[in-house]
C-alpha cells in the first residue's frame, strides 16, 4: 500500500498556534523561518510576505534585541494589513525573559514562543529566566515550543548525564548519552513547564539534529515517551542538493512512522536563491510522499539519447513553474488543483503510457519521430501539437482542463 493510508500518525494532543492546528490528527504543517534583521520591518514583513504566499503557515522570527522585540507588534500589523494572517512565532535566545518583560506587546502579537532550553540561562539563572518565559506563555494564553539543538544543549544536563553514564556497570558511547541527554532535556522543561502552569495542550517538542541517523534515532525515542506534538527538522542541513536530501532522508522515514506534526527544511540559500524553496522542499515532502498536496505536480523524464533538445526539459521546467506560480491565486478559486498531475514526456517510449496515467500529459517526440507532440486529457488523446507554440498551447490545454475540472465549486 502506499499514500497515507500506509501511515498511521502517532496520537497526540492539539495545540493550537493561532487559528492553526498542530496535532491531533491535524494535517503536517509547513513552517519556516525569516533570514532578516527583525528591526528591519520593511525587509522582515516582504519575506513573511513572501513565505506565506509560497504556503508556509507558521513563520518564525528571530526576536534577539529590544528593536527587534518593538518591531514585531508594527510587522504583525502591517502583514494584517496586507491581509496576511500567517502565525508569527518568536524565536527566543538568552535574553527573552528581559525582552518580554521589556516590551510585552511583542509576546502578545506573537502566536507562539520558541524557547531553547541550553540557551535560557546558566545556573542558577536557568531555572528563574526559563519560569518568567513560561509565566509570560501563561499570562497571555501562548503556547511554546521547547526546541532543543543539539549545537547549544544545556551543558549542565549533559555532563550530568556523563557522570552518571560513567559510574553504569555498561556505559553507553557518549553519542548514544548525547541523544539521551537531548530527549532528557525536552521531556524535563515540558514536565518543568506543566509544573509552572502551563497546561499540556500548549506544549510542542522538537529536539533538531544536523545527523540524519542522530535525528530518527532522537525522534523515535521522544515519539515514544509523550504525547506532546512534536516539530520536526534536521538542523544546519546545508545548502543545495545536499541539504534538501538530507533533510528529505531524516523527514521522510520520520514521517512514515507517523511521526511529526509540523517540519521545517533548514536549508542555507545559495547567493541568489529565495527563502521560499525551504518552503517548497517541505511541501514537497509531503506530497511525493501522499500526505498533503499543495501544488499540482509535473511528471517528467529524466531524457535520454533519443532525445537530442533540451525543449521538453525547458517546457516541464517552464509548465511546472507556471503551475507554482498560479497557486496564490488558483488555491480559493479552484480548490482541489492542488492535486492535479501533469505530465511532460521526451519521447514515445514511456510518453504515451505515463501522459495517459496523468490529467494532462503531452508526449513530445524523440529523434527520428514524426514531430509532433500528442496531448491527453484523463487518459485520452484530445490532440496532437506541433510547430512552435507546442508550449503555449500546451499551457492552454491545462488552464482550460483546471477551470472545467475545479472551477465549478470556487467560482
Ligand atoms: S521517455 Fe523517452 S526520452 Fe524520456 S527517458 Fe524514456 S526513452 Fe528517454
Amino acid at each position: 500500500m502506499t499514500g497515507p493510508d500506509a501511515i498511521i500518525r502517532r496520537p497526540s494532543r492539539r495545540v493550537w498556534v493561532g487559528h492553526v492546528p498542530v496535532g491531533g490528527g491535524a494535517p503536517v504543517v509547513v513552517q519556516s523561518m525569516t533570514n532578516t534583521d527583525t528591526a528591519d520591518v520593511e525587509a522582515t514583513v516582504r519575506q513573511v510576505y513572501e513565505l506565506w504566499q509560497a504556503g508556509s503557515e507558521l513563520v518564525r522570527v528571530t526576536v534577539n534585541t529590544e528593536a527587534a522585540a518593538r518591531a514585531v507588534p508594527v510587522i504583525r500589523e502591517r502583514l494584517d494589513a496586507l491581509g496576511c494572517n500567517v502565525p508569527l512565532v518568536g524565536d527566543f535566545h538568552f535574553n527573552g525573559h528581559r525582552l518580554l518583560a521589556a516590551v510585552p506587546e511583542c509576546g502578545q502579537a506573537l502566536a507562539k514562543l520558541r524557547i531553547n532550553p541550553g540557551n535560557v540561562g546558566r545556573g542558577s539563572k536557568r531555572d528563574e529566566q526559563f519560569a518568567q518565559l513560561i509565566e509570560f506563555a501563561c499570562r497571555h494564553d501562548k503556547p511554546v515550543r521547547i526546541g532543543v539543538n543539539w549545537g547549544s544543549l544545556d551543558q549542565e544536563l549533559l555532563a550530568r548525564m556523563m557522570d552518571e553514564n560513567a559510574r553504569s556497570p555498561h556505559p553507553h558511547e557518549a553519542e548514544v548519552v548525547m541523544r539521551h541527554a537531548v530527549v532528557a532535556s525536552a521531556l524535563e522543561s515540558a514536565a518543568r513547564a506543566e509544573e509552572l502552569g502551563l497546561p499540556g495542550d500548549r506544549i510542542i517538542l522538537s529536539c533538531k539534529m544536523s545527523g540524519v541517523q542522530d535525528l530518527i534515532a532522537v525522534y523515535r525515542d521522544l515519539a515514544a515517551r509523550c504525547d506532546y506534538p512534536l516539530h520536526l527538522g534536521l538542523t544546519e542541513a546545508g545548502m543545495g542538493s545536499k541539504g534538501i536530501v538530507a533533510s528529505t532522508a531524516a523527514l521522510a522515514v520520520l514521517l512514515q512512522e507517523g511521526i511529526g506534526d509540523t517540519i521545517r527544511v533548514s536549508l542555507t540559500p545559495q547567493p541568489g536563491e529565495p527563502r521560499t524553496l525551504e518552503v517548497q522542499v517541505a511541501q514537497e515532502i509531503l506530497q511525493v510522499m501522499g500526505i498533503r498536496a499543495f501544488a499540482p505536480m509535473v511528471t517528467a523524464c529524466p531524457g535520454c539519447g533519443r532525445t537530442t533538445s533540451t525543449f521538453f526539459q525547458e517546457l516541464a521546467l517552464s509548465i511546472q513553474t507556471w503551475l507554482r506560480t498560479q497557486m496564490p491565486q488558483w488555491r480559493d478559486r479552484y480548490p482541489g488543483v492542488e492535486n492535479l498531475r501533469v505530465a511532460v514526456m521526451g519521447c514515445v517510449v514511456n510518453g504515451p503510457g505515463e501522459s495517459r496515467h496523468a490529467n494532462v500529459g503531452i508526449s513530445l517526440p524523440g529523434t527520428g519521430e514524426v514531430p509532433v507532440a500528442p496531448v491527453y486529457v484523463d487518459g485520452v488523446k484530445t490532440v496532437t501539437l506541433k510547430g512552435e507554440r507546442i508550449a503555449e498551447e500546451f499551457q492552454a490545454i491545462v488552464q482550460d482542463y483546471v477551470e472545467r475540472t475545479y472551477g465549478g465549486a470556487g467560482g
